[in-house]
């Protein structure tokens, strides 16, 4: 190994210090966002700069013409990122004269300093350098600081130092993939001393918890065993105030017919800290994962979500189902299996085209996913040996995701 390249790596305190970028194409482009989000005075010097560059002008200096003698001037760190070697060396040449560290884009070999691999997690700031300066460096560099990242993220290593205090976390899992949780949920669901788990959190992510974690299930399955809403509180509540990290884990998101905000209300009354991550909700991503758009331009303006766990015309129904039959957009149903046969009637009756293309998509994300296309007119029929969960949706965007289906 060359020791040329062995680097004395240092953490450079930029805010409020100026920085000189020379050159604004896709290396400015990936480079200045960082130097801002330090706080670093950027001053860009550059003719031309790409759409992105061009669109943070407004948080640095930019001088729109050709690199100068001189302005490295009050500079703390330089970067020559040109495409032309030539000027590269210039803007290195008045670097080392002021004694100035200045990155380099065409050759890595002729800088002074060079720019690590760079992630953060929480309180870290991981940074890889190779120490030679073979071409597949950069890549490698990255792969280690990704592994690196990720056993940060999922508690691998670190985790003895977490100073995460006690409380609950609300955990919108997404619609049932195990890749569809956020970094975050994820990050809190194996941190975690209790999880709460729903029936349609995504189960294969249970797999993964350490074998001293306690998980309780408070599967409600429909008209089946149900834990009651109140019992669930107490638990997350009585937990969190022995000491132990809770996470409530959830299908979708916790706030879309997630009774999330009853378990905020039950903490917080508790004196016991709660906070919410968010996940995918299913009335967007599983028409989307099955190849539906919610939204199309020019189709529609609209999407409209709505619970179908109480039929039309019921006493207890929050919802203008004839309001609804006159909308011309997207309408989104969950947990209307039971009940579409009498929703297609109420919608008809307020006027909505029978031939409307509609979708119904079962265990979305999930191994057994499958969609069932029909219309308004046939969705009672056709709705009869489907079930939940299922997302209907109603709409011209059906028809677009299948054409060959409506013509
Ligand atoms: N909080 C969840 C929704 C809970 S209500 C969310 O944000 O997605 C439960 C309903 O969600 C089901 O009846 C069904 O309509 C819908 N749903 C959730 N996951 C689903 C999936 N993977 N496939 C189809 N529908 C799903």
């Amino acid at each position: 190994m060359s020791s040329d390249y062995v680097t004395y790596p240092v953490g450079l305190r930029l805010a409020g210090r100026r920085v000189v970028v020379v050159g604004g194409g896709h290396v400015a482009q990936r480079r200045i966002p960082a130097l801002l989000a330090v706080g670093a005075e950027v001053v860009l010097v550059s003719p031309e700069v790409t759409a992105a560059v061009e669109g943070l002008q407004h948080e640095l200096t930019w001088h729109r013409r050709r690199y100068a003698e001189g302005d490295l001037d009050g500079a703390w760190y330089a970067l020559a990122l040109t495409d032309d070697a030539a000027v590269n060396a210039r803007v290195m040449s008045e670097a080392e004269s002021r004694q100035l560290f200045c990155s380099r884009a065409d050759d890595a070999t002729l800088a002074t300093a060079f720019t690590p691999a760079v992630g953060r997690h929480e309180e870290i700031t991981v940074a890889v350098l190779g120490t030679t300066m073979s071409a597949r460096d950069p890549h490698r560099s990255a792969h280690v600081r990704d592994l690196v990242l990720s056993a940060l993220q999922d508690g691998t290593i670190g985790d003895e130092y977490l100073t995460t205090t006690p409380g609950v976390v609300l955990v919108g899992g997404g619609p049932g993939d195990p890749d569809l949780i956020t970094v975050a949920g994820r990050r809190a669901l194996m941190q975690a001393d209790v999880v709460v788990a729903d029936r349609l959190a995504p189960r294969e992510l249970l797999g993964d918890l350490a074998p001293g974690v306690e998980l309780i299930d408070v599967t409600k399955l429909p008209r089946g065993r149900s834990t009651s809403q109140d019992e669930i509180n107490r638990v997350i509540v009585e937990r969190a105030l022995a000491g132990r990290r809770v996470v409530r884990f959830k299908g979708g998101d916790s706030f879309v017919f997630g009774r999330g905000y009853e378990e905020v209300i039950a903490c917080r009354e508790a004196g016991v800290p709660v906070t919410v991550i968010p996940g995918l909700t299913s009335p967007v991503s599983v028409p989307e994962v099955a190849g539906i758009p919610v939204t199309h331009r020019g189709v529609t303006h609209e999407f409209t979500v709505i619970s179908g766990h109480i039929p039309p015309g019921h006493p207890d129904s929050l919802v203008d189902w004839d309001a609804v039959g006159r909308l011309r957009g997207t309408v989104v149903l969950m947990m209307a299996v039971e009940n579409a046969p009498a929703i297609a009637e109420a919608i008809l009756a307020a006027g909505r085209d029978p031939a409307t293309p509609v979708a119904v998509v079962c265990e979305g994300t999930m191994p057994g996913e499958r969609t069932v296309l029909t219309t308004l007119g046939d969705l009672a029929r056709d709705v009869a040996d489907v079930r939940p969960p299922a997302i209907v949706v109603i709409g011209e965007v059906v028809a677009v995701a299948h054409p060959q289906r409506y013509a």
